[in-house]
């Protein structure tokens, strides 16, 4: 039998796989490992949902009218500088898309999000990766891997999957660096977590850079990541012509309505924020007085740098029905959280130190795993 040809470069992707159990008749798995809000929606929330599903015998807005306006009052700035998508996901693809010109690359630090290169490669773009230093965005090298080709940036700030933060006039200094014919995207997901005295948005810098654009969620501080909600703040023109490059229709009526509905409930979703920047201390302490190697995490999960130890240590969570993500070769990523969930978490992960005593501290193999992942 012939088949249809495809493009060749789906020959050379996975497919997306989430981690085992996690959707299965029986979830009992505890889910740690997307970095996901641990809390169920507020009641304001299930409302707006539950009325916006009275009406989906209708297209949605497909300009997304309120949802935009209440983003420009919450910014402080106008309507046409916001883009919104399914899912900060969608705008990526359309980033991509928007730059794919034969011979176009895109620089990004690895590891960061997984889905970059994957975006990438089906935009017929090439996919740049720079090395981070010390599990942190090295900007100096990656404004040297800009070329002629390059016509987009990613930063992901925090990154994903390490948890740290570059500081805002490292960020000012590179934006310097970057060609104005080059589109940069701060990708700020875990914006909500980076709690700190200094500035850890991107958003005052676009106006002194119209290639600038910085890239929200609904997914993770906002607590629905099942609704797929993103967006992204810009300048006009740039935001008008990527508007373009998103599916219409893409973000239902129950996703805006509850975006609308979370945005003016924002000041209890970000005690709840509190209450898990004040978890992932608690978590990592614990780790770091098991002997772990924690970088400092201003996002809603922990990074274990654990190198050519980190799929052993993924199957050992599975194993006992807790999901994390683990990036073989690299470390695991976890995510910060109901506590019982981090308990149980944190006891799996002091067994396994048990268990494989020539990962302890004291023997140079942490230091040796980092420099494996850095490397690779
Ligand atoms: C979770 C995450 C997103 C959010 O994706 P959505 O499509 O909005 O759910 C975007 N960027 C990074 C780095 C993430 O980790």
């Amino acid at each position: 039998m012939s088949h249809p040809s495809l493009r060749a470069v789906l020959g050379t992707l996975a497919p997306y796989r989430p981690s085992a159990g996690l959707h299965g008749p029986a979830a009992t798995t505890r889910p740690l490992s997307a970095n996901e809000s641990p809390h169920t929606p507020l009641p304001g929330v299930v409302e707006a949902v539950a009325r916006a599903g009275a009406t989906v015998n209708r297209y949605p807005d497909p300009g997304c009218g309120p949802l935009i306006r209440a983003l420009a009052r919450v910014h402080g700035t106008t309507e046409d500088r916001i883009a919104v998508g399914a899912g900060s996901l969608a705008l990526l693809q359309a980033l991509f898309q928007s730059v794919a010109d034969p011979g176009a690359e895109a620089v990004h630090a690895w590891p960061s999000f997984e889905v970059y290169p994957t975006l990438a490669a089906l935009a017929g773009v090439e996919s740049v990766q720079v090395p981070l230093t010390d599990q942190t965005h090295d900007l100096r090298a990656m404004a040297d891997r800009i070329s002629p080709r390059t016509r987009l940036v990613i930063v992901c700030n925090p990154n994903n999957p390490t948890g740290t933060l570059v500081a805002h006039d490292e960020l000012r200094a590179f934006l310097t660096l970057v060609p104005p014919t080059c589109l940069v995207a701060v990708d700020e997901a875990y914006h909500e977590y980076a709690r700190g005295p200094a500035p850890s948005t991107a958003l005052d810098l676009c106006a002194g850079h119209p290639n600038l654009v910085v890239l929200r969620t609904f997914s993770k501080a906002y607590g629905l990541a099942g609704l797929r909600t993103g967006y992204l703040v810009g300048d006009a023109s740039v935001v008008g012509e990527l508007r373009k490059a998103c599916l219409p229709y893409a973000v239902s009526t129950v996703a805006q309505h509850a975006a609308v509905a979370a945005l003016g409930l924002a000041d209890q979703l970000l005690r709840r924020v509190d209450s898990t920047v004040a978890e992932r201390t608690r978590v990592r302490d614990a780790l770091l007085r098991q002997g772990w190697d924690v970088p400092d995490s201003r996002t809603n999960f922990l990074w274990l740098p654990l190198g050519p130890l980190a799929a052993d240590f993924g199957t050992w969570c599975a194993r006992r029905d807790i999901a994390v993500r683990a990036f073989p070769g690299l470390g695991v990523r976890v995510s910060v959280g109901a506590a019982e969930d981090d308990d149980h978490f944190l006891a799996a992960a002091g067994a396994w130190r048990s268990a494989r005593p020539t990962a302890t501290p004291g023997t140079g193999q942490t230091r040796q795993f980092r420099t494996t992942a850095e490397a690779s």
